[in-house]
């Protein structure tokens, strides 16, 4: 018996996506570096379908069907360069390599390209949906080549989440174009949790809604425009209390956010490509100052906050929610310009309408919104150059501005940290602004650093002698 699919690294997350491979009717190798989780694997879960055991890489390449597929869910960073060290030697022609872990897109384009050259296809692969996404269906985004996609797409897709039927699963494009996608989303993420974790500060802290009842208001939410699984959670989160105290659970954690690094990815290939991924850098940022707890601790007692009181609107929860909502709309719409800007940059073919349609099950980020970004990005000629900019979403924010602004000013002269919603909100401001200070931005720079500017009446570059008379000459670009 051959297998179709081996798999290398049985963690949590490899032992889950191998499983999910023999439920579906694959026989899949499996490998480990320490023949322990192989073990373990076999012993508690052997009876999910077909698995051959190997110890050494050479059997489990041995086990597999040609052209061979290689799943990699080994520790992201080295150790997937030393796997495929070890494994690219023991492989042939046409054989295909898949890095399924959380590996940087960089890294992704350079293994793919050093593989290539012994013409092995490298195939990184943005997998979403946690541990219980790998078993019963995640989200996936495979990069890699065309050709390597038509031989494990179908797999991919048969293991993928499904919504109304559909796999969750694409070709994405060229070589680390599925991990970039799989970073943007898990940006989107990091600025998805915060603006809820701004909300509920804001009703706690503001309308002094204890976290039993923002439970109700949350489940509440989850019916509407804003439904999605990390509402739903929210409000799961927000009614559960702690069995030891008897108090609302959220009060008994440490409130130090942790990170894994793919919201720092994604914001620094934002500053990289240029995109204003503001809301997305605010969420990093606001969990990096949730962990600099002794500097928060020393802030109590020496920083003043001179806080103003405020009436609240009758409506205040209602504003929270379209603060919360537009806020939101502006991450997704943030984190889909990078998109845009990555295409460009490294010539992928990406396509939006796809991308949104494969985060509508099995991601964290599963939200009602997506069937309309997709389809907001669905016809060629329509396509909007902002997501905020189609029709549908327009208008949605336009209806909820009024509130936004609401909730950005209470939230300051209460002394509410809301750096989501106010970036958020500025960033909508700025896109639609017909100028923007950065013509004095551009003046300053001409006159200490003679960078010159373009006028807004006539073509050209053109710099001002600033030491001199302030005359103006036309100048050569320096840009
Ligand atoms: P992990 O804890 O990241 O890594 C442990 C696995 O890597 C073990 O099988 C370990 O083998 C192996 N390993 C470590 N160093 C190795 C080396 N130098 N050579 C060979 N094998 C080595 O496992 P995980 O949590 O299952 O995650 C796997 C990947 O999925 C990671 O990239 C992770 O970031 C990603 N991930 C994704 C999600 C998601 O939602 N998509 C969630 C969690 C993780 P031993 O048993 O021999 O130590």
């Amino acid at each position: 018996m051959s297998a179709q699919i081996g798999v290398t690294g049985l963690a949590v997350m490899g032992a889950n996506l191998a499983r999910n491979l023999a439920r579906n009717g694959y026989t899949v190798a499996l490998h480990n570096r320490s023949i322990e989780k192989t073990d373990t694997l076999l012993l508690k879960h052997g009876d999910d379908g077909e698995f051959i055991r190997t110890e050494t890489l050479q059997e489990l390449v041995d086990s597999l069907e040609k052209p061979r597929r290689v799943l990699i869910m080994v520790k992201a960073g080295k150790p997937v360069d030393s796997v495929i060290d070890q494994l690219a030697p023991l492989l042939e022609p046409g054989d295909i390599v898949i890095d399924g872990g959380n590996s940087h897109y960089e890294d992704t384009r350079r293994r793919e390209a050093a593989l290539s050259r012994q013409d092995l296809h490298f195939v990184g692969v943005g997998v979403s949906g946690g541990e219980e996404g790998a078993l019963l269906g995640p989200s996936i985004m495979p990069g890699g080549s065309r050709e390597s996609y038509d031989s494990l797409g179908p797999m991919l897709e048969k293991i993928s989440a499904k919504y109304n039927g559909e796999p969750c699963c694409r070709w994405i494009g060229t070589d680390g174009a599925g991990h970039f996608v799989k970073m943007v989303h898990n940006g989107i993420e990091y600025a998805d949790m915060q603006v809820i974790g701004e909300a509920f500060d804001l009703l706690r802290l503001g309308a002094g809604i204890e976290p039993a009842d923002q439970a109700k208001i949350f489940t509440d939410w989850n019916s509407g425009t804003l439904s999605s699984f990390l509402i739903e959670i929210t409000a799961e989160v927000l009614g559960h209390i702690d069995e030891r105290t008897g108090r609302p659970f959220v009060d008994v954690v440490v409130d130090a956010a942790g990170q894994k690094g793919t919201g720092r990815w994604t914001v620094v290939s934002a500053l990289e490509l240029g995109s204003p991924t503001s809301g997305i850098a605010e969420s990093v940022f606001a969990r990096a100052l949730s962990s600099q707890k002794e500097q928060r601790v020393l802030a109590q007692d020496i920083l003043h906050g001179h806080e103003g009181s405020v009436d609240l609107p009758e409506t205040f929860v209602e504003d929270v929610r379209l603060a919360l909502y537009a806020s939101k709309l502006v991450s997704y719409a943030q984190g889909i310009d990078m998109l845009t800007a990555a295409a460009k940059e490294y010539g992928w073919e990406l396509k939006l309408d796809e991308i949104a349609s494969l985060w509508r099950a099995g991601c964290i980020i599963r939200a009602e919104l997506l069937d309309d970004i997709m389809k907001a990005y669905a016809e060629a000629d329509t396509r909007p150059a902002n997501l905020l900019l189609a029709p549908a979403f327009a208008e949605a924010i336009a209806g909820a501005v009024p509130a936004w602004r609401r909730v950005v000013a209470t939230a300051v002269q209460l002394g509410i940290p809301v750096p989501v919603f106010s970036a958020s909100l500025a960033y909508y401001d700025g896109l639609r602004r017909k100028r923007l200070p950065a013509a004095l931005t551009q003046g300053l720079r001409d006159l200490f650093g003679a960078h010159t500017y373009n006028r807004v009446d006539t073509e050209g570059t053109f710099h001002t002698l600033w030491g001199e008379d302030k005359s103006e000459i036309e100048a050569v670009d320096t840009h």
